[in-house]
């Protein structure tokens, strides 16, 4: 993905500080304030904005780089278990767990996108033995690992239950 920003242009009406070298940006002088949009906070679910004020000279390049290089260090968040602690399995069974897993999660999915209830329970019916098989090998799977939407917890949890089944 690209990183975008949007610039704002302007003649400088009082001296004030450039953001990335720190010195002057005078009276008078063309300047330009970048903004880029920070995600949107999770407190008040509105859209967070950063804007910082440059010289439209080699700093606004070196304010470009460096947005650049803070988009693609940044955490991403991968589901799974964190680094270092691990279930101590085989490689086999490691394969095979996550091979279930993703297979488990895949016919979650089905189920979601349906209100076929024979087609639910068809889909349990495969889910059940898959959920028996991943306890086997490792234990239970950990809710807390699953970057799974509160909302679609819910949806999910309900329709297990119409379809009789705890998976
Ligand atoms: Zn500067």
């Amino acid at each position: 993905m690209s990183v975008t920003c949007r610039i704002v242009t302007t003649l400088r009406s009082v001296d004030g500080p450039c953001d990335v070298c720190e010195d002057v940006i005078p009276k008078g002088m063309m300047y330009c304030t970048v903004i880029i949009r920070m995600g949107t906070s999770k407190k008040t679910g509105k859209q967070k904005w950063r804007s910082d004020k440059v010289h439209l000279n080699i700093c606004l390049s070196k304010w470009v780089i460096l947005d650049y290089m803070r988009f693609n260090e940044r955490k991403k968040s991968k589901g799974g278990r964190p680094k270092g602690s691990g279930m101590h399995l085989s490689d086999d069974g490691k394969a095979e767990r996550r091979h279930l897993v993703r297979t488990r999660a895949r016919l979650l999915r089905l189920v979601l996108a349906t209100d076929d209830t024979e087609r639910i329970r068809m889909l349990v019916a495969r889910i059940e033995p898959i959920q028996v098989r991943i306890v086997e090998i490792g234990g239970p799977l950990n809710e807390n690992l699953m970057h799974r939407d509160l909302s679609i917890r819910d949806a999910l949890g309900a329709k297990l239950k119409e379809a009789g089944s705890h998976a």
